[in-house]
């Protein structure tokens, strides 16, 4: 649009280890970006500080005047005040007004939402879900998280807990998850969850090949045993199957729920790519035998760790454009 020309919009993505920023056109095509690293020591005001800084710094540069600000950020949040609320992955973050701290900084309006959902927005409109009215996307990393889009719009539902995924109870005996519930899908297969089976597994006594692949046992990760479990170790293959299992178990509960167009799956555990997506496809496949469920591809996130800032993005120019 003509009349936007010399305007800009800015996202911010704030996760646990780093805040991504960059601004854009008011139609979402990015002009500059930055990022740094969430140094927590420094305190939430003084990062948000930094970062409102760096983004009147791109936007002059640019030589645009800045219109709105969209913030994706690390939950758990209260998204109608705009606050983070408890983010175990950003300590000295607790009951912290992130949105009305940018505003005053930047003096534009602020949209907010969990970085889940604004990465669900990235892809919808950016990446892998573009095209499509109904998806799901889920993250996979040290947590898992999702968002939900039906129809064009993100779903939120009460409380804001739509597309907390991480949350499906995929083992009702299981170990007890930080929400309080048991065997919930984050606990067994986050990146941190599949880890943690695996090391409990080398503690246990049982031999494997994935202790000569690491020095210590604390430094086994899930790629160690996606590794392993494809070079043919017993111990790792049976983490892995579970793990493709459970995970399937879970987007198959997803799939009879909503029954989207696509299921998009982001987050580190998310790059193992075909080695984790054709025998999860297999497997959900196979279980959801009430709907086409063949038709629902399964795909892996085309903007990998920018999904994001351009759901950030996303969020300011949909709050501009109603
Ligand atoms: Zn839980």
């Amino acid at each position: 649009m003509q009349k936007d020309i010399d305007k800009c919009i800015a996202g911010i993505d704030i996760g646990g280890t780093k805040i991504a920023l960059a601004i854009a056109t008011p139609d979402g095509k990015i002009i500059s970006k930055d990022r740094f690293s969430t140094s927590s020591e420094n305190g939430a005001k003084a990062i948000l500080a930094r970062t409102a800084i760096k983004i009147r710094e791109l936007a002059d540069e640019a030589r645009k005047d800045l219109i709105g600000v969209g913030i994706a950020c690390a939950g758990p949040l209260d998204i109608k005040s705009k606050m983070t609320i408890n983010p175990p992955n950003l300590p000295g973050w607790e009951n912290f007004p992130v949105g009305e701290t940018v505003e005053e900084q930047l003096r534009v309006p602020v949209s907010f939402d969990n970085d889940a959902n604004a990465a669900a927005l990235g892809e919808y409109m950016y990446g892998a879900g573009r095209g499509y009215k109904n998806l799901v996307y889920i993250t996979i990393s040290t947590g898992i998280g999702g968002g939900v889009i039906i129809n064009n719009q993100l779903l939120h539902g009460t409380g804001d807990g739509a597309g907390e995924v991480g949350h499906l109870t995929v083992l009702p005996d299981g170990p007890v998850c930080g929400c309080g519930s048991r065997g919930c899908l984050e606990l067994l297969c986050s990146g941190t969850g599949i880890a943690r089976r695996a090391k409990e597994s080398v503690l246990s006594g049982r031999e494997t090949s994935m202790t000569s692949l690491v020095e210590r046992v604390e430094d086994i990760t899930s790629s160690t045993v996606v590794d392993a479990a494809l070079a043919g170790d017993p111990v790792a293959r049976q983490i892995w199957n579970e793990t493709i299992r459970l995970l399937g178990i879970g987007i198959g509960n997803i799939l009879v729920t909503v029954s989207p167009e696509i299921v998009i799956l982001g987050g580190g555990v998310s790059l193992t790519g075909e080695r984790l997506l054709a025998p999860l496809r297999e497997f959900v496949y196979s279980h959801v035998r009430i709907l086409p469920a063949d038709r629902i591809p399964i795909v892996t996130a085309s903007l990998a760790d920018e999904s994001g800032i351009y759901g950030a993005l996303e969020l300011a120019r949909q709050s501009l454009n109603t």
